[in-house]
């Protein structure tokens, strides 16, 4: 039997998910604003404007060191460069064709940048963005003000604004897209964390519940049959207290990996309690479940456990009655693991009959 590290390790990687996603998303669109600039610096040469065209190389150039130190995590570099390279070729490209070129808009880019940065206190973000409000204001004043460095002609001018507006469209949608893309997949993993024993990485008790109470109400609506298995390891004290508390949680995932080979992929397992397991059994009746149990069961006496000591398991085998609650069936699967316990243990108990035998929906094939 195979020994896997403990799915707990995901639990820390968690904490920097936030911070990963941000530098992610910069990662992404680093490459965009290259091409734009390369696509700008093509423009200017057919327009014969080539200290503009060359002006643009050179900022193209520029994200690609970017992009470099993002990929090599270098972000603070990265950070510092990404300012000169959007406020300041804002700036620059405003004093030299205008404010009529657009140019300042690619300025507003920087609010999501700044709002979404990770590890920065919120007055830093405050601060950070009046600063860039001032900046944009002041560019306006002073540009609308004096004559252009280098002006270009009305038409020439006008498209070059029109494509300004398209690509600052362009990346704020690309950037809300990629976010929100990457917030999804924090979420899923925020979700399973949340429904995850860390241990054993089977379903913890939350999910577990939520999946009983969903086959409950499956089994109310469609009449379908549900059962479940309740697991507890036999003299688990004594794995502990003879072979060390790291064995015992050994012992535990392995016995996790066990209960998930003998059942189907819509039945669900579950870490219930310390060493007890919860199996839940949609359109399973109790004849089945209990060849499901006993399945478990050979195969924790069979499975080959550090230094070679056996290591066994009691179950009970419950049934799910129509108007009954789930606490009440699992109480009976309990009931009968400790009956289980009480004869002998290493075997599968079935449930007390019901005392009037109701006519409970029986077992399809399976698998
Ligand atoms: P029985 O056959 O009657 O079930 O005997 P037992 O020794 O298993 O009895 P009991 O259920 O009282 O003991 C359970 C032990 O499981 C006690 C507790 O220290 C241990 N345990 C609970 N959770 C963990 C865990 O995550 N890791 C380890 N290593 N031990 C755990
Ligand atoms: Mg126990
Ligand atoms: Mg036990």
């Amino acid at each position: 039997m195979l020994f896997s590290r403990s799915p707990a390790a995901g639990h820390l990687a968690s904490i920097a998910f936030r911070g990963r996603s941000y530098w992610q998303v910069l990662t992404r669109v680093a490459p965009v604003a290259g091409a734009i600039h390369g696509t700008f610096a093509l423009l200017f040469q057919g327009m014969g404007a080539s200290r503009l065209a060359l002006g643009n190389l050179a900022f193209t150039a520029l994200w690609g060191v970017i992009y470099g130190l993002l990929r090599g995590r270098h972000n603070r570099l990265a950070v510092l460069l990404l300012w000169v390279a959007i406020p300041g070729h804002s700036l620059l490209a405003t004093l030299v064709l205008g404010w009529d070129s657009g140019f300042h808009y690619y300025v507003l880019l920087m609010v999501p940048v700044m709002f979404v940065s990770p590890g920065r206190q919120n007055t830093t973000r405050v601060l950070l963005g009046t600063l860039l409000a001032v900046f944009y204001v002041a560019l306006d004043i002073s540009a609308r003000r004096t004559v252009p460095l280098e002006p270009i002609a009305a038409g020439a001018l006008d498209w070059v604004r029109f494509f300004n507006m398209a690509s600052t469209f362009f990346v704020l949608g690309y950037l809300a897209h990629v976010y929100f893309g990457v917030v999804g997949v924090a979420e899923g993993h925020l979700r399973a964390l949340a429904t995850t024993d860390s241990l054993t990485g089977l379903a913890n008790r939350r999910r577990i519940l939520d999946v009983a109470n969903y086959e409950i109400q499956r089994g109310r609506r469609e009449g379908t049959p549900l059962s479940f298995v309740l697991g507890d390891v036999d003299h688990f004290k004594r794995i502990n207290d003879g072979r060390g508390h790291e064995t015992g949680d050994q012992v535990l995932m392995a016995m996790a990996g066990v209960l998930r080979s003998v059942v189907r992929e819509r039945d669900t397992v579950a870490r219930w309690g310390g060493e007890e397991f919860l199996v839940v059994l949609p359109e399973t009746g109790l004849e089945e479940a209990m060849r499901v149990s006993e399945r478990a069961r050979l195969a924790m006496e069979n499975g080959v456990w550090p230094d070679d000591r056996p290591v066994t398991m009691t179950l009970g085998v419950s049934q799910w009655r129509p108007d009954e609650t789930l606490a009440e069936a699992v109480a009976r699967a309990d009931e009968a693991l400790y009956r289980g316990k009480h004869a002998g243990r290493n075997r599968s108990v079935l449930e007390r009959p019901a005392v009037q035998p109701n006519s409970l929906p029986s077992s399809p094939a399976r698998r």
